[in-house]
């Protein structure tokens, strides 16, 4: 019972936080144009990361879904009728591309979509997949030479919300004032992030900075931050870990003194768990890789993510 009154209590005061801030917004735009279009721009997300970012620079003037829900693995996905009509329907559809949404192609296709498509990483440096020892994500449909999981930089979500603002304004010209400006406020707390994450990391010695983790998703973000990753190899999402990947982890993890394993939110937590019992290092906090959380998780925008 007691539990239930602090969600109701919470649940109120969000809602009066949001009041507050479209009361701000209201004064700051005046009267002229506090009024939002009748027909508000149907826009989908491939998956939760995504729509987030939509959300964040179309603002009131775009009604955004994600196909992919949060704590949902994009990498097995299967799409459903209820996709392809929500596709048919799009205005605009935000992809991430490089390989990582195999299902969209054809979901285009089928759907008849006549949909202006924003894929966030034109324009990017990707990260090649290693020739060999990394995990592809498996799937016939993921035969990529790029390494999909941009989003975990920082610096490139600078390119993908650039490349959200352009597309917007491309398919809502009448937006492009607020498109902008909610793009520099964005960015600007972007860069407030990764200052953070910059300070909080500066307390662990370079040497010890080594990562272990379920999949291939934290090469942006490894490098950018100055992290190693070679353990990580081996594991997907997808296939089960072979007893020799685990091995090979664990062996590594010994080697290195590794002091806390991570969950992540999409993969199986047993193999976290194997993997802290095997080595003696501890089960660290969960990591949020391809998937944002519902809005009652600790990561339901990629600002709190990140
Ligand atoms: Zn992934």
């Amino acid at each position: 019972m007691f539990d239930l009154y602090l969600k109701r209590n919470n649940i109120i005061f969000n809602r009066r936080v949001l009041l507050g801030g479209l009361a701000l917004a209201a004064l700051a735009f005046g009267p002229a144009h506090a009024q939002t279009p009748t027909k508000k721009l149907a826009v989908v997300a491939s998956f939760s990361i995504l729509a987030d970012l939509g959300k964040e620079i179309g603002g009131d003037r775009i009604e955004v879904k994600s196909l992919v829900g949060p704590n949902a693995d994009a990498h097995v996905y299967r799409a459903t009728p209820q996709d392809a009509k929500l596709v048919r329907e799009a205005d605009v559809l935000i992809v991430n591309g490089l390989g990582f949404e195999g299902f969209v192609p054809r979901l285009i296709r089928a759907s008849g979509s006549k949909a202006r498509v924003i894929t966030v990483t034109n324009g990017l440096k990707p990260i090649e997949k290693p020739k060999s020892g990394g995990h592809d994500h498996g799937h016939s449909h993921d035969h990529g030479k790029h390494d999909p999981h941009a989003w975990q930089s920082i610096e490139a979500a600078r390119t993908f919300v650039a490349n959200i603002r352009d597309g917007l304004i491309a398919a809502d010209p009448s937006g492009e004032a607020i498109f902008r400006a909610n793009t520099e406020r964005y960015l600007a707390e972007l860069d407030k992030v990764r200052g953070e994450i910059v300070a909080m990391l500066a307390s662990i010695p370079k040497d010890d900075r080594l990562a272990i983790a379920n999949h291939d998703a934290f090469r942006y973000f490894t490098r950018d931050f100055g992290i190693r990753i070679e353990g990580a190899r081996g594991l997907s999402t997808e296939a089960e870990p072979s007893a020799k990947d685990i091995a090979r982890i664990v062996r590594i993890a010994k080697e290195r003194k590794a002091k806390a394993v991570f969950l992540e939110n999409i993969a199986d937590p047993r193999i976290a768990a194997q993997l802290a019992k095997e080595t003696g290092a501890k089960l660290g906090g969960v990591l949020y890789s391809d998937a944002l959380t519902d809005e009652k998780g600790p990561a339901p925008t990629y600002l709190a993510m990140m």
